[in-house]
């Protein structure tokens, strides 16, 4: 049987178009761990990857381009947006109403008509793309929850290749999803697809409920690995494939002479002390105020403490065009600043705040240095963040407290301390518990979480889910 060629799909392209100190129009590879899992694949059968390319019109898109698939194995189309359909596809329903309702958080939500308008416009755009790319002989993925209808354009295009779909964030329960305007469509888009995959199991289940209440004619066959739904001759598969890291690469990073003395100089400026770490993207949904609120309730609880422990939150710039997004970067720098203010002494500040993103380096020396990872979204799909922190602890002694509410959770519960982030006191004794925890307890721990990492890696993520097709 003949090998099918993969097309990869995503809202934006793993590349960067910028200029240069000089003002010259550069192009950079993107190092993300999508890239990284998708791009052997991609390389194996000359597969391509359709995106946009996340830059103007004025950018000479087609020269920067030339040579990209001699050098990297793989080629790239383009699907260029105007500003407005940025704003309103992107920044608008994907990021203000799609993004919120799949996180719970209705409060966040805006449903605005031109929004929706908009996105569905733009994913017709995307299909034809596809459409005018696509060989016989391929396999068509699509990733996440900007991406959502393509499926049915496709379908209406008379495009015959195996479709499938990965939703990269949590997708709610019924009561959550019912919320939204446009519910039906995004069900219908998702059913057009033959294989539709979910981070966890808690959110299949949830995608299974929702079919069940919104359409009772469609039969369900209830399967382990993935089950299938079927209605009218049609079917699709439905299944769970956590994504993770490329463990092994990340171990050897962490273990190099560089990053060892990257952590060893963190440390050796804090003396004693236990490191807690926080890394996030500046986002509501990771529950940062909530969490050095947690770390100010420990401090008042248990003042031992005091000089012996210190947080350290890296925050990565995300999304900041958004009013929303401004005002929680406004947030955290009144919280952080008025809790050192209050309980900080000469040579110990209590919480080091850092709003920029870290050279890799940095990263893992920050996550090899840390005797403690809190890492407490309110919710979240995965969580790369935790999965990181156990494959750079090289040491085996890092204790992880993960929120229930992350999907890395179903994977590494029985080794992590687990907290619910909105339990403000519970968080802070779960930190109290860690810093006291015996050193034989913790390499336990580790070696399980490490154990965990380093099997479900991500190359493993995507052969499950190319399997499952
Ligand atoms: N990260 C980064 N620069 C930093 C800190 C973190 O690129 O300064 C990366 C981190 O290594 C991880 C990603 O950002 O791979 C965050 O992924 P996660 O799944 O934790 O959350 P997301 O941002 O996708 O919601």
């Amino acid at each position: 049987k003949q090998q099918r060629r993969l097309i990869a799909v995503s809202n934006r392209l793993p590349i960067a178009v910028d200029r240069d100190d000089q003002g010259q129009w550069q192009l950079t590879a993107g190092a993300g761990g999508l890239v990284t899992a998708l791009a052997p694949v991609l390389k194996h059968h000359q597969g391509m990857w359709i995106g946009w390319p996340g830059c103007g019109e004025e950018a000479p898109l087609d020269s920067l381009l030339e040579g990209f698939a001699d050098k990297q194995g793989y080629s790239l189309a383009t699907v260029p947006l105007s500003q407005e359909e940025v704003r309103e596809y992107y920044e608008g329903f994907s990021n203000m109403t799609l993004w919120p309702l799949f996180h719970d958080l209705l409060g966040h939500c805006q449903f605005n008509p031109d929004h929706w308008r908009t996105y569905v416009e733009v994913n017709r755009r995307f299909a034809d793309v596809t459409a005018g790319t696509v060989g016989d002989n391929d396999l068509i993925w699509v990733q996440d929850y900007q991406l959502t209808l393509m499926g049915v354009r496709l379908r209406e295009l008379k495009v015959k290749n195996p479709l499938a779909f990965f939703l990269h964030i949590p997708f709610p329960a019924p009561d959550m999803f019912r919320r939204l305007p446009w519910k039906n469509e995004i069900m219908q888009g998702l059913l057009s697809y033959d294989l539709v995959g979910f981070q966890t199991l808690r959110d299949r289940r949830n995608f299974v409920q929702c079919v069940r209440e919104m359409i009772p004619n469609m039969k369900a066959d209830i399967r382990r690995r993935t089950s299938t739904l079927h209605e009218d001759g049609r079917s699709v598969k439905v299944g769970h494939f956590p994504i993770s890291i490329d463990f092994n690469e990340f171990n050897r990073q962490a273990r190099s002479k560089e990053v060892a003395d990257a952590a060893w100089y963190l440390h050796e400026k804090l003396s004693r002390r236990q490191l807690v770490l926080g890394v996030d993207r500046l986002d509501y949904t990771k529950g940062i105020p909530e969490r050095i609120l947690a770390f100010e309730r420990l401090l008042e609880k248990y003042p031992e403490l005091h000089r012996n422990i210190t947080l350290l939150q890296v925050v990565v710039p995300s999304r900041t065009q958004v009013p929303e997004y401004q005002k929680l970067k406004e947030e955290l720098d009144q919280l952080a600043g008025r809790i050192n203010a209050q309980y900080g002494e000469p040579g110990w500040v209590p919480i080091h705040y850092i709003f920029r993103s870290l050279p890799r380096e940095q990263l893992l020396a920050h996550y090899r240095a840390a005797e403690i990872a809190l890492i407490t979204p309110l919710r979240d799909g995965m969580n790369l963040v935790a999965k990181e922190y156990c494959a750079a602890s090289v040491d085996g002694n890092g204790v992880l407290i993960l929120s229930e509410f992350a999907g890395a959770a179903e994977q590494l519960g029985r080794a992590a301390l687990l907290v619910n982030p909105y339990d403000i006191d519970g968080t802070a004794d779960a930190i109290h518990r860690a810093y006291h925890m015996g050193a034989e307890e913790r390499r336990d721990r580790m070696r399980r979480l490490r154990a965990s990492v380093q099997r479900n890696n991500v190359h493993r993520w995507v052969r499950h889910f190319i399997d499952s097709l």
